[in-house]
């Protein structure tokens, strides 16, 4: 029987002052979740995010199970986000596993990742959900270009921006000597794919690697927040697995959790004690979301799919349209650029199905290219604003201040 050993560790990173990532990690359930929005915002979005997949601890371990949890993240997230406008246009990524004793289910939303790191081979299970990943995956971005593209930071899903989220969900059988990696875009912006299996291959334990991984990517500039979660997939030793996930959830980054915060009743703390499931039923046969939808054979299956996603498609135009005329005409606001000068935008940073939520409202003068570091970083974030200080800080960059 196997089982898993799970490491944590979070950063806030050299030049954010906050940290917006949150994870969740022990009781067969591990997520990471970043989270964005102005203020403290981010925070909120990531943190309940996360607690929202606390519900799955003692769950019965099904596709739909995760899926729910997801969508009832989404819901909290976007109801926050309306009552409060402090907290007006947050949204978090979320990149879950959930154990199941013999399948690892990836539930995953964003630009956060999960990796498999088998055979000393790593492969990356998810898709990012933002422009940069969908350019990239047409061909029309090469990596190298992906990594240092202005919108980069711009997310076509997120959990909370809208009334329902589509998570990828996909299931991996898991084996002994697996390596899970869980992580947000502070690690990947950092580190390339040679340097992360560099660091999973030494083979020491998921905290200390988790550790590494960290220290790395401050080293490599920590130019963001960068939150890890490292899973061994172990063969059974006997009762006593100590460091093990029997010792329950934890939940971070540390100092800003209040646990009467939790969702569900009881507090995630050392006291819930929990083992593997045993007797789950819902094993292979399943398979994944993504298989059952392209396993479909036959003309009339295929005349019928077509005719529904026409349909399908044609009501999400329509939805998108009224959306898109919703945000545009609202009082949110972001800076960025517009041909190559800092842009003050009204609506969302997000574009969805290729529809930008977003309309410029105001160019200024100064160029991009001319601004220091910091100052395109504070850009590239795309953080809300309203539209006095957006102006405002158009007007001074202008000045060249
Ligand atoms: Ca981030």
């Amino acid at each position: 029987m196997m089982h898993l050993v799970h490491g944590a560790a979070t950063d806030v990173g050299l030049t954010r002052t906050q940290n917006e990532d949150s994870y969740v990690a022990g009781g067969g359930l591990y997520a990471v979740c970043d989270g964005m929005g102005g203020a403290r915002a981010g925070e909120v979005a990531s943190d309940s995010a996360c607690r929202h997949l606390l519900s799955l601890v003692d769950g019965s371990g099904r596709d739909e199970d995760l899926v729910d949890a997801v969508q009832a993240a989404n819901r909290d997230v976007l109801n926050q986000s309306r009552r409060d406008p402090a907290l007006k246009g947050m949204g978090s990524t979320l990149t879950a596993a959930l154990w199941e004793g013999r399948d690892l289910l990836i539930g995953h939303v964003g630009d956060s990742r999960a990796y498999l790191f088998r055979d000393d081979r790593l492969e990356q299970l998810t898709e990012d959900h933002s422009v940069v990943g969908e350019m990239e995956r047409d061909g029309r971005l090469t990596p190298a270009e992906a990594e240092r593209h202005p919108y980069r930071s711009i997310l076509t899903r997120a959990v909370g921006t809208e009334d329902r989220v589509e998570a990828d969900i996909r299931r991996i059988a898991a084996q002994p000597g697996d390596r899970l990696l869980l992580c947000t875009d502070g690690l990947t912006g950092m580190l390339d794919d040679e340097d992360i299996s560099r660091i999973l291959e030494e083979g020491v334990s998921p905290a200390a690697t988790a550790e590494s991984l960290v220290a790395a990517a401050l080293e490599g500039g920590g130019e963001d927040n960068i939150t890890v979660v490292v899973l061994d997939v172990v063969e059974e030793e006997g009762g006593d697995r100590g460091g093990g996930d029997e010792a329950g959830v934890e939940v971070g980054p540390d100092e800003r959790i209040a646990p009467s915060r939790a969702l569900g009743g009881d507090p995630p703390g050392a006291e819930r004690v929990l083992g593997p499931r045993e007797g789950s039923d819902s094993g292979e046969a399943l398979g994944t979301a993504g298989e059952k939808r392209v396993s479909r054979s036959g003309a009339a299956d295929w005349i019928r799919g077509r005719v529904r996603l026409a349909i399908v498609s044609a009501l999400l135009v329509l939805l998108l349209a009224l959306g898109v005329f919703a945000v545009i005409n609202s009082s949110v606001y972001f800076v960025g650029t517009s041909g190559g000068k800092v842009a003050l935008y009204r609506g969302m940073p997000y574009a969805v199905v290729g529809v930008e939520l977003y309309s410029v409202e105001e160019v200024g003068a100064r160029r991009y290219e001319e601004l220091d570091g910091e100052t395109r970083e504070e850009i590239d974030a795309h953080d809300l604003t309203t539209k006095e200080d957006g102006q405002r800080l158009i007007r001074d960059l202008s000045n060249g201040e």
